[in-house]
């Protein structure tokens, strides 16, 4: 398409939160894939007039599963799926790009990969057209690890993982149900996160803490990403405070020790933050936020599609769906052990407007994105594809944004979960800028990416959305169709300083970067601690240490250092 090394936006509506312009009409320059004050020659510049119209960073999906051999079984499981094919255009790579780059984002993250699994990942992410992506390792159940768990021997684990990560190109650490598959061999369910193991001497709870610890002590972009055990389900919401008050107790300072300026300000980033009230009441949630301002979090809202791939590591919720709640769900399950590191599970579902609990889902997410204060410390995310799906986004912004596009949408919701919720009274919503803050700014902050991505300040990579509406013309709140129409066809989207969507055209001839990061370990002692992982590998895996190693081109790589 437009392939211009030189770009001028004229006289667009600019919201850029990070560097406190909230509507302010101003020029932005671009040049070799950054913006910049000036251009080094005023030759073949191309001129884009934005006047009335606005001028946003791009957005950045900070939650997502969109690359792993769970995608391909959801593909399996979805071939033979007429209504599958339908709605998610079998969850093709390039429907998946397609999808993104039209509402604006350029960032994904995946945020589940177990680490001998990453090379699939990083396969996928070679074939997955212009966005930017990074991965996140889960090592909640990493057997390789059990010593350090057990001894809180943070300075060898961050060895470790930080070999790791260079091996595998990941960007940072998922915990996810810590050593749950052990208890499950016992077939029982766990209920008290802070009980040992039967065949190790540590907690769950000691997993979450010696993570975060070990993640603060390297210093990574981004803090450690948690899935608590017992999403979306009854003992979420205790399990959930088990963690967030255990991590708050440990007192930590956020660590980013990367040579960006901006740096993150959590600790901790909870997925999917609205999968654990079952009871809809998310007040301790929003309080403890309001108080911690070193948790961040993203909030999964459910857009009630025809049909949801589910793509999770979550035993308890599976053996939910496919015991307790087995008329429900007719849908096959493919699960699977992966030596040393964990479970996973795919399967479909369908949430329903007539059922209390998907309600409650869909509300809690709301809630908490009116509720929360510190609109920095709330991502935008849709768990996807488990809760929604990329092109849902403009009805979903608009139910922020407009409290008569809610009402409109809940008038046929179960009719005890409107009897009971308290969003129907709520008279508030989310700015415009609010908006921005959750789907553009929070999860550049969070990834610790907030001096590049997310902004456009001088220096930042040219990621850029151009709306084709002036949002200081109109009320959103009032005119919010023409906010869904102007979310649904972004007029322009610039990845890296190219032009690649122009209306209805996308240009999907360019290839994003993967980005990684080692952190920061000490070199010290290095060589045996490896070594002794190398010799634990030969004794209990089929696999390699080395086995880890992705050879792959330099040039897609990004390291963030
Ligand atoms: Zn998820």
């Amino acid at each position: 398409m437009m392939d211009g090394n030189k770009i001028i936006i004229k006289n667009g509506l600019v919201y850029d939160p990070i560097n406190n312009i909230e509507g302010e009409k101003k020029d932005i320059l671009v040049e070799s894939g950054r913006i910049v004050d000036k251009f080094t020659s005023t030759k073949d510049v191309i001129e884009i007039d934005a006047n009335g119209k606005t001028v946003i960073p791009s957005a950045i999906d900070i939650h997502t599963h969109i690359a792993s051999q769970q995608v391909n079984w959801v593909r399996l499981l979805g071939s033979n799926n007429d209504k599958f094919k339908e709605v998610w255009d079998g969850l093709r790579l390039k429907t998946i790009a397609k999808d993104y780059i039209s509402m604006g984002y350029t960032f994904i993250l995946e945020a589940n990969v177990f680490p001998s699994l990453a090379k699939q990942t990083i396969f996928n992410f070679q074939q997955l057209p212009v966005l930017d992506k990074a991965m996140l390792l889960n090592i909640s159940n990493f057997w390789p690890l059990e010593l350090e768990f057990q001894r809180g021997k943070i300075k060898d684990m961050a060895v470790f993982l930080s070999d790791l990560l260079s091996k595998t190109y990941g960007f940072g650490f998922k915990v996810y149900n810590p050593f749950e598959c052990e208890t499950w061999d016992f077939k029982e369910l766990r209920e008290d996160l802070s009980k040992q193991g039967r065949l190790y001497n540590f907690s769950a709870l000691d997993v979450y803490e010696n993570v975060v610890k070990c993640v603060e002590s390297l210093g990574l972009p981004h803090s450690t990403h948690a899935h608590i055990e017992g999403y979306e389900n009854k003992i979420g919401k205790k399990n959930l405070f088990t963690v967030l008050e255990k991590i708050k107790s440990l007192d930590l300072a956020p660590n980013q020790t990367t040579n960006l300026n901006i740096k993150r300000n959590q600790i901790l980033h909870l997925a999917h933050g609205n999968a654990y009230a079952y009871d809809g009441n998310n007040e301790t949630l929003i309080n403890f936020l309001n108080e911690n301002q070193n948790f961040s979090i993203d909030l999964a809202f459910v857009a009630f599609n025809e049909i949801n791939p589910i793509i999770t590591s979550d035993r308890r919720l599976i053996n939910f769906m496919f015991t307790e709640d087995a008329i429900e769900n007719q849908h096959k399950l493919i699960s699977s052990a992966v030596e040393f590191e964990g479970d996973s599970f795919v399967s479909m579902r369908t949430f329903k407007k007539n059922n209390y609990q998907d309600c409650i889902l869909w509300a809690n997410a709301l809630d908490l994105a009116l509720n929360v204060k510190n609109k920095s410390q709330m991502c935008f995310s849709l768990n996807y594809p488990n809760y929604g799906n990329i092109k849902n986004i403009p009805e979903i912004a608009s139910w922020l944004i407009s409290k008569e596009a809610r009402d409109n949408f809940m008038k046929n919701m179960n009719r005890d979960f409107l009897k009971n919720n308290s969003l129907k009274n709520k008279n508030v919503s989310l700015s415009f800028s609010d908006f921005i803050y959750m789907t553009r700014v929070s999860p550049a902050i969070s990834l610790g990416l907030g001096s590049i991505k997310g902004n456009l300040s001088i220096e930042a990579d040219a990621d850029i959305n151009i709306l084709d509406i002036d949002v200081q013309e109109i009320d959103v709140s009032k005119e919010y169709e023409n906010f869904k129409r102007a979310l649904s066809n972004i007029e322009y989207v610039i990845k890296s300083g190219k032009i690649i969507k122009k209306q209805k055209n996308i240009d999907l001839s360019t290839q994003g970067s993967i980005f990684w990061s080692r952190g920061k370990a000490e070199i010290e002692g290095k060589k045996l601690i490896i070594s002794k992982k190398e010799e634990f590998y030969k004794k209990y895996a089929s696999i390699f240490y080395d086995s880890y190693t992705t050879s792959l081109n330099q040039t897609i790589l990004r390291e963030i250092d």
